[in-house]
């Protein structure tokens, strides 16, 4: 261990205290033995099941209390009440809704009695939305140049070498996270089919269907969240279609699974796609708690903030940074100084 690491240990044991926190919750999305590969230099959205489990065991060995998202939020709002007071919590969940979760992490969960949740896409199972960011992926690493006839006028990329394959899925990743909903079917028109790309084709290859979530739901370990419907950043929708991208989703997940879905996912979660308009959205269409992708960790005073939970990236997370970031060092320097972040 260098004399560098073995300092951020020590300092995140002094803060710790202070910015530790009560709990933690987790965000993943896929679980799989064998990674895709993927164009470089973008957030992994994948962890092996081996790296799963020694998160598991991680927290295990801590002592820490296994929770699910509604003994989450009875914790929250009830410090006071039963049970594990004393102790530290984490939830694991998972975005978008995978069908690797059913595979490979749901047999890991139910070997170490753990629970987790999963907010669903609703637009994913019912085979309506395009899972664009593998698309994207496959479509720049197949071609060495790429032309694309937009709107406002043509685009030329060149994908040959790693460093022109990155450039181009930042432009075209933006380009299609942030186009309006009007203009989003042309895009992928453009960018996908006239590559000869089935949009759809990773939607039913790599997400849940129905019957799945259905198996997944009937476990009491497992919790069904919603992730909106279409997976858009609800921040540049109007307010009428983030409020149906929120509850909607909420409705209709509900009518599949046949039991309330209390607990809601911010597509991207970041200050660019979800902010305090879509907090109160959240609020208002009576989910229990909403999580972001806010890095820190939480403290008694989200009750008060139970629309805007944080949440630590996992697979981002090196082995040095798990404790730094439990101990409240990296939140905190990332946040500056602040422990709720509610903006
Ligand atoms: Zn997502």
């Amino acid at each position: 261990m260098t004399l560098t690491t073995r300092l951020k240990l020590t300092l995140s044991q002094v803060v710790k205290p202070v910015y530790g926190g009560i709990g933690h919750i987790l965000m993943f999305h896929r679980v799989t033995p064998v990674p895709p590969v993927r164009v470089k230099g973008q957030s992994r959205l994948e962890v092996t099941p081996q790296r799963l489990e020694e998160i598991i065991h991680f927290f295990q060995t801590r002592n820490y209390d296994f929770i699910s998202l509604d003994e989450l939020h009875t914790r929250l709002i009830n410090p006071s009440g039963s049970g594990g007071k004393n102790r530290k919590f984490v939830a694991f969940t998972f975005d978008d809704g995978y069908v690797d979760n059913l595979l490979y992490a749901y047999p890991l969960f139910k070997r170490h009695n753990v629970p987790f949740a999963i907010y669903v896409a609703a637009s994913f199972p019912q085979r309506e939305a395009v899972l664009w960011w593998y698309l994207l992926d496959d479509l720049i690493l197949a071609n060495d140049l790429l032309t694309f006839d937009f709107f406002d006028g043509p685009l030329i990329l060149e994908t040959r070498s790693d460093e022109q394959k990155i450039q181009a899925a930042r432009i075209l990743r933006a380009r299609l996270k942030f186009t309006s909903k009007q203009q989003y079917p042309t895009l992928l028109d453009a960018i996908f089919t006239k590559h000869g790309i089935d949009l759809l084709a990773k939607t039913e290859q790599l997400t849940l269907s129905w019957e799945q979530i259905q198996q997944l739901s009937s476990d009491p370990l497992v919790t069904i969240g919603s992730h909106s419907l279409h997976h858009f950043p609800l921040k540049i929708l109007s307010e009428e279609d983030a409020r149906e991208e929120i509850m909607a989703s909420k409705s209709l997940l509900e009518q599949k699974v046949g039991k309330p879905v209390e607990h809601f996912a911010y597509p991207y979660g970041e200050h660019r796609e979800a902010g305090l308009r879509e907090f109160e959205l959240a609020r208002q269409s009576g989910y229990k708690t909403a999580v972001t992708t806010r890095f820190a960790n939480l403290f008694p005073g989200h009750a008060g903030h139970l629309e805007a939970l944080p949440r630590f990236d996992a697979p981002a997370l090196s082995d040095q940074d798990w404790v730094l970031a439990i101990n409240g060092l990296l939140p905190l320097r990332h946040n500056r100084f602040k422990r709720i972040v509610t903006e």
